[in-house]
């Protein structure tokens, strides 16, 4: 007879884990299969026991109360967040300050001391969410409901998953009296969905030497599962960052009744056309070469071909255009991304306007040079009447996170150790983190993630969509990954 653990794929010597069972519709019975570790060994995950039946209840309480203050950026009230959890560490003795630039907007640093023989990590997490619309939500958005195995809220996946992971690692670290070889720092930062004034810039730029740190886990990664077993776990090791233009077109205002050759629409129309219409160099770095081997490895042979074709110079033209059409998330990984998103031209029908605009999204991959790619942009539309305007680069590009650090690491051990089939994909995220801001400082930050199915992945239910939800059992399992992480490299021998 084969247990409901093996059944799911768990390896037998790992049983303890079978907390990880993380499919199961329902959570609580996910829960009741799990075990507590009691073996004390050499290793700190051993020399640290943690009951994760008490931690899978506390840490959801906790997770609750943060998903049902609303903190939806703007206005943000993220402050309400912070005292809350400086509450929750001061009643353990875990000193935690307050820093805003905006009363309101409060950002929280905790520190656990190590013996400073190591530099700190840096663990953080967003605490504002962006809004919602309502009427689109099957439950409210901010009821944190609990249904089918899932809590439903914004905030759920993004990012208040993470930051009660960061509050349950400080308290375990505390309770169990981690002897730690580095400063372990909180952070639970505000602003991050767009306004980043009040949140890491103000903390990087004023605070630095309260985060300062050799490395950084924040959001951004995803753990990926496929028939009741994850698949793979993306950890984020770069980004690429927004470097947005605006094409103005002037010419002269007239009656629609009379054409002119230096009309403004029909210009603008010729640009934005010009630009879609044109690829921007391919260009791959180590995290997307590593990314796409890996990736080929697990997957069916003709994925596989594809993913270790887009390699190989001699056939990215074609595997780029089936990206283009078929995978477009990978085909946004290729190259510095121009994409046309809003167009304003004219107010009546019979009038010429002198004036239109459009709005290019650029995402610029880690290593561009925006002020190079926006003269490239300029000798491609060729049309002297076409300004481009940046809005200026709120996010600083920043080198790629190494895959061959202590951190990176570790991270793939303990992919190992709690997910035996899975593998470790290094990420480079299309959309932009406030890791950007850390990074730009030299430290090396790594974004991971909750536990999601495939279908869920497709099905929509995600960051910043309508119904975002979390599966129950995945808090847990973040949690657990943060904490063997974070043991892996910061415990003492
Ligand atoms: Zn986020």
């Amino acid at each position: 007879m084969i247990s409901a653990a093996q059944k799911l794929g768990f390896h037998p010597k790992k049983m303890w884990l079978c907390v990880l069972v993380l499919l199961s519709t329902s959570s609580q019975s996910v829960l009741a299969q799990s075990s507590i570790e009691t073996t004390p060994v050499g290793n700190a995950q051993d020399r640290y026991p943690v009951d994760w039946q008490a931690v899978a209840a506390e840490s959801m309480e906790y997770f609750l109360a943060l998903l049902r203050t609303n903190t939806s950026n703007p206005p943000g009230n993220e402050t309400e967040v912070a005292t809350y959890l400086q509450r929750v560490l001061q009643q353990e003795d875990i000193k935690a300050e307050l820093f805003a630039l905006d009363p309101t907007r409060a950002n929280l640093v905790a520190r656990l001391r190590g013996n400073g023989s190591k530099a700190p990590i840096l663990v953080m997490g967003h605490t504002d969410v962006v809004g919602v619309q309502p009427d689109r939500w099957s439950v409210d958005p901010f009821g944190a409901v609990a249904k089918d195995g899932y809590i439903y809220s914004r905030g759920s996946l993004d990012d208040k998953d993470n930051v009660t992971a960061g509050l349950m690692l400080m308290l375990l670290l505390r309770r169990a009296g981690v002897e730690l070889d580095r400063d372990v720092i909180f952070l639970a930062e505000a602003g991050e969905e767009g306004t980043t004034k009040f949140g890491i810039d103000y903390m990087v730029d004023q605070h630095w030497n309260q985060i300062a740190s050799e490395f950084c886990l924040a959001e951004g990664g995803g753990t990926v599962a496929r028939d009741g077993e994850v698949r793979y776990v993306k950890i984020a090791t770069t980004e690429k960052f927004p470097m947005r233009v605006r094409l103005v077109a002037r010419g002269t205002a007239g009656h629609g009744s009379i054409p002119r050759l230096d009309n403004a629409v029909s210009a603008l129309a010729r640009a934005v056309a010009r630009v879609a219409a044109w690829q921007s160099p391919l260009r791959l770095n180590e995290t997307t070469r590593a990314y796409f081997s890996r990736l080929s490895e697990i997957s069916s042979p003709e994925e596989a071909a594809r993913y270790r074709g887009v390699l190989d110079p001699k056939q990215q033209q074609r595997i780029e255009h089936y990206f283009a059409e078929h995978e477009p998330q990978h085909y946004a990984l290729l190259r510095t991304s121009v994409v046309p998103t809003i167009m304003n031209a004219g107010f009546r029908r019979n009038v010429i306007p002198g004036e239109a605009e459009a709005t290019l999204d650029i995402r610029g991959l880690p290593d561009e040079n925006p002020e190079e790619f926006y003269r490239d942009l300029a000798v491609l539309i060729n049309d002297p009447n076409i300004e481009i305007i940046p809005e200026g680069v709120y996010r600083p590009g920043s080198p790629p996170s190494s895959l061959e650090s202590e951190m990176f690491q570790a991270l793939e051990r303990i992919t190992d150790r709690l997910f035996p089939n899975a593998v470790t994909l290094p990420s480079m995220l299309t959309a932009a983190t406030d890791m950007a801001q850390v990074r730009a400082q030299g430290t090396q930050c790594y974004g991971f993630g909750a536990v999601r199915t495939e279908e869920d992945i497709v099905g929509g239910g995600g960051a910043h969509g309508d119904d975002e939800r979390i599966m129950e059992s995945s808090l847990l399992t973040l949690i657990q990954y943060l904490w063997y992480t974070v043991l892996e490299v910061a415990a003492s021998e």
